[in-house]
Formats: structure tokens, sequence, C-alpha cells
């Protein structure tokens, strides 16, 4: 089993490399290797291949999973995140690295007090955006909700940076061209918004299934869970 995960990551290292290169190399891309369900004999594996960025869904498995492994791991949180265990989160994880999916600035002024009462160096942050155009529960809205929410953040949140956007693509998690495009029209609205360069601010974009084309279209940040570790079995959680 290890043995595929190191192979896989292998691949999957190789593949961002060649998707970089085609796209000029610009910006180096990050690998967040999506570990939610997978036990954490799988995570070291990746880890003694050389992985630091990690990605979870959920706070409770981060809980249980962070102490068991180095402490140099760079923890982005992925999932769905409820204002209530923001402090359980940012306190329980030393290793919180990016929070990559703000969506509300009920979330963001939680998460910024948590981090400053904590004495933490400020949090990155992502603001999540739904590009699908369909109904979901997580995610805001491309255009003024978006630049809203990253302007709170950038101004009247100073436990946090904004780090950049991140979007998951259509509802079941696959993308199309136009959910980068979306995400890479958002980012210049708020880097006007807010007067800073584009570049500055990052792009989490791209999944097992496309994150080739995310990184064509601009992604800085690709997140990819079962090209490395396998199916997930949710049951067995
Ligand atoms: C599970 C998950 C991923 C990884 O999905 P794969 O298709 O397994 O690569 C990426 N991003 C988010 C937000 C996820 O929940």
């Amino acid at each position: 089993m290890a043995s595929h995960i190191v192979e896989n990551l292998k691949d999957v290292r190789e593949r961002i490399a060649q998707a970089s290169r085609l796209q000029g190399g610009q910006s180096p891309v990050r690998l967040v290797a999506v570990s939610k369900t997978k036990p954490v004999e799988d995570l070291q594996a990746a880890y003694d291949a050389g992985q630091r960025d990690f990605g979870e869904n959920y706070v409770q498995e981060l809980l249980d999973k962070s102490p068991k492994l180095p402490g140099d791991i760079q923890w982005h949180f992925i999932g769905h995140l409820q204002s209530n265990k923001a402090k359980a989160l940012v306190e329980g994880v030393p290793g919180l690295a990016m929070v990559e999916t703000v969506d509300s600035e009920r979330l963001a002024n939680k998460l910024s007090g948590v981090a400053e009462a904590q004495g933490r160096p400020v949090l990155p942050v992502m603001v999540q955006v739904n590009t699908s155009g369909e109904a979901s529960k997580s995610g805001v809205e491309p255009g003024e909700a978006c630049v809203a929410l990253a302007r709170h953040i950038s101004e009247s949140c100073p436990g946090l940076r904004l780090a950049g956007l991140m979007t998951i693509g259509m509802p079941d998690y696959t993308s199309r061209p136009e959910n980068f495009a979306c995400l890479v029209a958002c980012r210049k609205a708020v880097a006007e918004e807010l007067g800073v360069e584009e570049h500055s601010l990052e792009l989490s974009m791209g999944m097992s299934a496309d994150f080739e084309q995310a990184i064509a279209a601009g992604a800085t940040n690709v997140r990819v869970g079962s090209t490395i570790f396998g199916a997930r079995n949710y049951a067995a959680r």
C-alpha cells in the first residue's frame, strides 16, 4: 500500500512539474496531499517521501491525526468549517498552515479572534468561491460577495492574512474550464479592489481529475487526494 503511495506521489509531482513548465513556470505550484479518511500510516508514507503539505476536511479527524504525525507538516484545512469549531481547530493544530475554506465574515471574524488570542503567527486563509453557478452550501458568490469578503479579511481581521481564493468547481467535485476562469476573474477583481498585484494572491483549484488543466489556467495550489492515496472508503472512517 505505502509503496503505491510513494509511486503515485512521484507521478503526481512529475505531472505537476510538467504542467508548470508548459504554463511558463512563473509561479511555483504547491501540492496539497488530501488525506481525509486515510490512516496516519498512509500520511507518514507520503511524508517520508518528502510531502509536507496535507489537506484535511474534518476538524475531529485532523485533531486526532495531527499529534501522531511529524510537527513540521503544513496542514491545510479544506473542509466546510463551522464557526463554533474554529477555536478547536486553531488551538488543537499547531501546524495549521492555512484555512482554504473561509466563506463568511462570521467565520473570518471567529478565526481571526482565536488566532490572535492564541498568539500564533497570522493565519493565512483563502476565500472559498462557488464558481459553479449552482446552489451550494459552501462558498461565496463570485463578484461583489467575493470582493467584499476579501476586503473584510484584509482590512478587519488582524489575525488573518488573505492568501488567495479557492474553489471546488462543480458540485460533483469536478471542474470545468469556466470554474477556473471564474476564479481567475475573481482574483483580478479582488486585486484591483485591494490595490495589490494579482499574482500576490494564490489560486487553489484543481483536484485529482483536473489538476493539470487547473495549472494551465493559473493554479498555484492543487489539492490531490485519491490519485495519491487511492479511493476513499468513507464507511471506514
Ligand atoms: C476531497 C477533496 C479534494 C481531493 O479530491 P480528489 O478528487 O480525491 O483528488 C480536494 N479538495 C477538496 C476541497 C476536497 O474535499
